[in-house]
């Protein structure tokens, strides 16, 4: 096991152990893709959401703009249905662009994307075991052998199922002849020649199929087809066909952002990595319009500030990067696309994982929605017939700039955040394993989990130092206090001082408070620091004000 797969597999375990994720419907063998928060999950998750909500909405203030933007605006927040008119989802283009291609395998059962899959060409003897005393055979076969991208380690991989699929011993594997360059499964002609990557036969995958990863349902009890209707794959369209909503109906002047967080589902076809790639799944967006001849420059505002945002939480910057989309990658009236990208451990070093795409989409989706889908090009698609093929709503969807006495179609930048992936990054980047004194003095390897203080799930946990001689009593009046203040805060008096620590190290509580000895004799408790380990004598009737101002970060 590599080094990557084992801390994943730490992270995963303290997760269940400690009660920050379970999966779904666990007691009834689990369901793939859907994954549940426990009480601290729960919370770290929460944190996550609000951080984002104070940042971006809650403390903007639209005449003292944060610094750097390039003129004042105001943020809003909305909360649309999860169900949108089916008619929204044909003129966004999920409806006819919204899918990817799979292969199931025979034999294995499994499920592959297409292009998740990678292969080459191996030639060598296959041999097989005799059975009920028969002799075994052997047969020369070149044979496309497949396995899921692993990145550095394909090649590695390629070489595991090939001795696999050949029947021979690892000493042997001078014996396969391999031909030509490992390739995209997409790029072979004759699907039949390949060895999907659980299988043990030759041509056990079926022919690509398209498949439509938006959900769907059925409205109302008779349900005929034409009352099919989705759940939303994303909250941003949830934000256009709201634009003119909101302009009517608050004081909001362009430049604005609508925002944002709701669930999203989307039938991935092999949902992996934790909650990175989940069916169902949390989404943070930011629908901001804006006047087109000041899109570049809000483009990059937004993407820096996002990418700040992330760093600002705790994410150490060599872990994190923002990669430009290529020109050719972007759509023709796009000025940029940037995805904020994080290292996550189940990921090959060097490799990196999309936490948010920022995407300059200039006035293609409030046009859409007007007139009817339209192309890359801004045109409008039309069907074999010369009629537009998706309808829009026909409504104006333009603004009217009373200080320039112009009306135009805003654009927009859309970063475009997930609560799920944010929030497992956090975990990651927060993992540490250390080494620490124990009770006798001794070091002694210790987990913790390093978050910034803002998303701690626990803010503190108070101690009595043992149950007796009034500790118990003045510790649960700080708790009491402290909850009063709106904090989330602990009262643990279970075992020794130091298993105490040690178990909210594991859930990342940023400070203990023991109530001691010396407590009765001058009203102070120890605060000890998680990372640092240091501890200071404070005031009890400074208390409170002492861990807000340390919480603030
Ligand atoms: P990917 O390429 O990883 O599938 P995407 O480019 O399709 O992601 P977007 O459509 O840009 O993703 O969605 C915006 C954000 O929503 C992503 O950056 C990610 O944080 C989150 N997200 C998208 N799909 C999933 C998923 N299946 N599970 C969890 N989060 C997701």
């Amino acid at each position: 096991m590599s080094q990557t797969e084992n801390t994943m597999d730490q992270i995963v375990a303290l997760c269940k152990r400690r009660g920050f994720l379970f999966q779904s419907s666990e007691i009834y063998g689990g369901i793939n893709g859907f994954w549940d928060y426990g009480p601290l999950g729960t919370e770290l998750k929460r944190n996550v959401r609000n951080s984002w909500w104070a940042d971006m909405i809650g403390r903007h203030d639209e005449i003292n703009c944060p610094e750097g933007a390039p003129s004042a605006y105001s943020m809003v927040g909305i909360e649309s249905s999860i169900i949108m008119h089916p008619q929204v989802w044909k003129c966004s283009g999920h409806y006819d662009l919204f899918h990817d291609f799979m292969v199931d395998c025979t034999e294995s059962k499994k499920r592959y994307r297409f292009d998740h899959v990678k292969g080459r060409w191996a030639e060598a003897e296959k041999k097989t075991r005799g059975v009920d005393g028969q002799p075994g055979t052997s047969e020369q076969m070149k044979v496309f052998i497949t396995t899921m991208d692993a990145g550095e380690e394909t090649e590695q991989q390629l070489v595991e199922k090939a001795l696999k699929f050949f029947g021979l011993k690892a000493k042997y594997k001078d014996q396969i002849d391999w031909q030509g360059e490992i390739m995209p499964l997409e790029k072979l002609d004759d699907l039949s020649q390949a060895v999907a990557p659980d299988a043990s036969r030759v041509g056990t995958m079926t022919e690509p199929r398209e498949f439509n990863l938006m959900f769907k349902t059925t409205l109302g009890a008779l349900g005929g087809a034409e009352d099919a209707a989705f759940l939303r794959p994303e909250t941003a369209q949830g934000m256009f066909v709201n634009f003119k909503n909101v302009v009517d109906s608050s004081r909001v002047k362009l430049p604005f952002g609508i925002c944002q967080i709701g669930k999203s589902f989307r039938n991935e076809i092999t949902p992996r990595n934790f909650t990175f790639r989940s069916r169902e799944f949390e989404q943070m967006e930011i629908e901001f319009f804006c006047r087109p001849d000041e899109s570049a420059k809000w483009y990059e505002y937004w993407r820096n500030r996002r990418f700040a945002w992330y760093t600002s939480l705790g994410i150490g910057s060599d872990k994190l990067q923002l990669r430009e989309h290529h020109k050719e990658e972007l759509a023709h009236y796009s000025v940029g696309t940037a995805d904020i990208e994080y290292a996550f451990p189940f990921l090959t070093p060097g490799e990196f994982g999309e936490l948010e795409g920022v995407a300059h989409r200039g006035d293609f989706d409030l046009r859409s929605h007007m007139e009817g889908k339209l192309d890359g090009n801004l045109k409008l698609q039309l069907d074999e017939n010369g009629q537009p093929k998706h309808r829009g709503s026909g409504k104006d969807l333009s603004y009217f700039d009373d200080q320039a006495r112009e009306r135009f179609v805003p654009h927009v930048i859309e970063p475009s955040a997930g609560a799920d992936r944010a929030t497992l990054a956090f975990l990651c980047e927060a993992y540490t394993v250390d080494e620490a004194p124990d009770d006798k003095g001794e070091m002694q390897t210790r987990t913790l989990l390093k978050f910034h203080p803002r998303l701690a799930p626990v803010k503190a946990a108070i101690f009595p130092l043992i149950k007796k001689e009034g500790m118990p009593e003045t510790a649960a009046k700080i708790y009491a206090e402290f909850r009063e203040a709106g904090l989330n805060v602990d009262y643990d008096q279970q075992g020794a001082i130091g298993r105490r620590y040690r178990r909210h190290d594991e859930i990342g509580t940023p400070y203990c408070i023991t109530v001691d000895g010396q407590t009765a004799d001058d009203q102070t408790v120890t605060v000890r620091d998680r990372d640092t380990l240091e501890q200071v004598r404070v005031p009890i009737n400074k208390l409170t004000e002492e861990i807000l101002t340390r919480l603030k970060g």
